[in-house]
């Protein structure tokens, strides 16, 4: 039987409830646990597949093709696991559930009600992946903070569990705020305080506290927040702001929050944890050798959750690298004709990302052309690809008004088309062509250099796709389908032959890159931006323009 770690939130949202989850599993992984991570989210929606990014961040997808939350992927990045549909859970799936059941008739002759029917519900997928002996521990975040009306199912199912499981099998994990008041040079207890009292009153005492700070904490105030929150003092840890998200695991393995869990739930055969590629990883990352400065243009870059894996993926290329990679966020609707040299000249390679709809799509046409002609490096993901066909048919095929059918439905020539299967199709909720397919790889080409084998498979999330119909025009120009899913002919990988690096991919690169397992195409991408930026080194260039991310 699996152990089970809650970790619940308190004072405010955005702690990084998350970094902290991924991080201890990490750490339990890393001494030898077989670990997974699941997120239940109390919204209604049955999954995120259907929020803007501007409302929750990036749809994070998963092998299996749930359209799940962001913190999945820090989940695979930590933990070099795949996760699943399984692992996301939110109210709307709890509610669905009960709902087609009571219609079934499975409840008949009983008012079904949120307790016990919801709270078994999720007391069932709350214990589901630990029921067949492939994971030691299984860690629950419980998305929200303490004291919202739509998470209390989630608490009282976790405080049932905690009565219903053998002692040793539950830790319930609380992370909150500490914060520094100026004024008063002094940090305060007071909200933390305030955040127990109303998890006990929801009838679940945590087993530990950790404490998101950006000063030291004193023992004196560690005794305080020990004797106000009824835990041990060596139960109350220290989590320091970090300057990396990937420095969090080692500052908690500091904090003993591993083995503070470990012994609440009687593990004691153990080993010392294995790390050494983590912190291998780590010295690359804070120590680097040459730094290249790359354009990240969309839509949504008003917020950086928007591109998290891709932004998560450079990271992970740069330290491959010895490279630090300075992401530009640059906003695809202000890029025009004229200014498209002033913006992008600067850069060392452009990745075009992907994105729903025709705002913004022109500017990521014409920063296509100007990576096409001037041999900047080019990464186009899923839209991202969609513009690079475009604007090849535009500059290069001569058809003027080539577009894809899902910015203009009567263009005469749709070189994106929507998908056949798709056709049909009318509902949104998880429609999309979704998760894992295979592609097969053109021998010789860039992809193959990349990739290093002829079949590979990666994450899809989209409903267009390439139109074969054009496919030798294409070719005869330059443009080559390098990786196409071997039962469909779907156009996978695009790349122009006459140019150092420019390739597009129908498919989420950055959805499969972890520390472990840094994505190929973007650590060629960094290394071909190292390359441009050397050849440029004697050339004057503007100053970057945009924010940096
Ligand atoms: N909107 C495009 C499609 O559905 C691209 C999707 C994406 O970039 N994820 O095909």
């Amino acid at each position: 039987m699996a152990k089970y770690i809650f970790v619940t939130g308190g004072v405010t949202s955005s702690l990084g409830k998350g970094i902290i989850a991924a991080s201890l599993a990490k750490l339990l992984q890393a001494r030898g646990l077989k670990v997974t991570i699941q997120k239940f989210d109390p919204y209604i929606n049955v999954d995120p597949g259907t929020m803007n990014p501007y409302e929750h961040g990036e749809c994070y997808v998963t092998e299996d093709g749930a359209e799940t939350d962001l913190d999945l992927g820090h989940y695979e990045r930590f933990l070099n696991i795949f996760t699943s549909q399984a692992n996301n859970v939110t109210t709307g799936r709890i509610y669905q559930t009960v709902i087609n059941k009571e219609r079934e008739g499975a409840y008949l002759g009983k008012t079904v009600q949120v307790i016990p029917h919801i709270t078994d519900e999720i007391k069932r997928r709350m214990l589901h992946l630990g029921q067949d002996n492939k994971y030691d521990i299984v860690i629950t975040e419980i998305g929200g903070t303490i004291g919202d009306i739509e998470s209390l199912p989630f608490v009282e199912a976790m405080r049932q569990l905690q009565w219903e499981l053998p002692q040793e099998d539950t830790v319930v994990v609380h992370l909150t705020l500490i914060p520094y008041l100026k004024a008063a040079k002094e940090l305060k207890t007071k909200p933390t305080q305030h955040s127990v009292k109303m998890l006990s009153q929801e009838g679940v005492n945590p087993d530990i506290i950790v404490c998101r700070t950006e000063k030291q904490l004193t023992p004196e105030l560690k005794r305080k927040i020990a004797l106000f929150c009824n835990v041990r003092q060596e139960a109350v840890i220290e989590a320091m702001d970090a300057s990396t998200i990937y420095e969090v695991p080692l500052l908690m393995m500091r904090e003993k929050l591993d083995l503070i869990c470990m012994k609440k739930m009687n593990i004691t055969d153990h080993k010392e944890p294995e790390l050494t590629r983590w912190k291998e990883f780590l010295d690359k990352l804070k120590y680097p050798k040459s730094k290249v400065t790359i354009g990240l243009i969309g839509k949504y870059i008003e917020l950086q959750d928007a591109y998290k894996s891709i932004l998560e993926s450079f990271i992970h290329a740069g330290a491959v690298n010895e490279c630090q990679v300075q992401v530009v966020n640059v906003h695809s609707e202000f890029i025009t004709d004229s200014n498209v040299q002033e913006k992008l000249s600067s850069l060392d390679g452009l990745l075009v990302a992907p994105g729903f709809g025709h705002r913004g799509v022109e500017g990521k046409i014409i920063s296509v052309k100007y990576a096409r002609e001037n041999n900047l490096p080019f990464f186009g993901i899923c839209l991202g690809m969609q513009m690079a066909v475009i604007e090849f048919a535009r500059n290069v095929l001569g058809m003027q008004d080539a577009h894809s059918t899902e910015m203009d439905p009567d263009t005469s020539n749709p070189v994106i088309d929507l998908m056949e299967e798709q056709k049909k199709v009318t509902a949104k909720g998880g429609t999309m062509r979704l998760g894992a397919y295979p592609c097969e790889i053109k021998p010789g080409s860039l992809a193959e250099k990349i990739y290093h084998v002829s079949s590979i498979t990666e994450r899809h999330r989209h409903r267009w796709e390439f139109n074969n119909q054009y496919l030798e025009q294409y070719r005869q120009a330059g443009m080559i389908a390098s990786g196409k899913n071997p039962g469909s002919d779907l156009v996978e990988i695009v790349e122009l032959t006459g140019h150092p690096f420019f390739i597009g991919v129908q498919y989420h690169p950055e959805l499969k890159s972890t520390v472990e397992n840094p994505q190929p195409i973007f650590v060629h991408f960094i290394k071909a931006a190292k390359e441009y930026s050397e050849k440029m080194a004697t050339k004057q260039r503007p100053a970057v323009q945009g924010e940096i991310a």
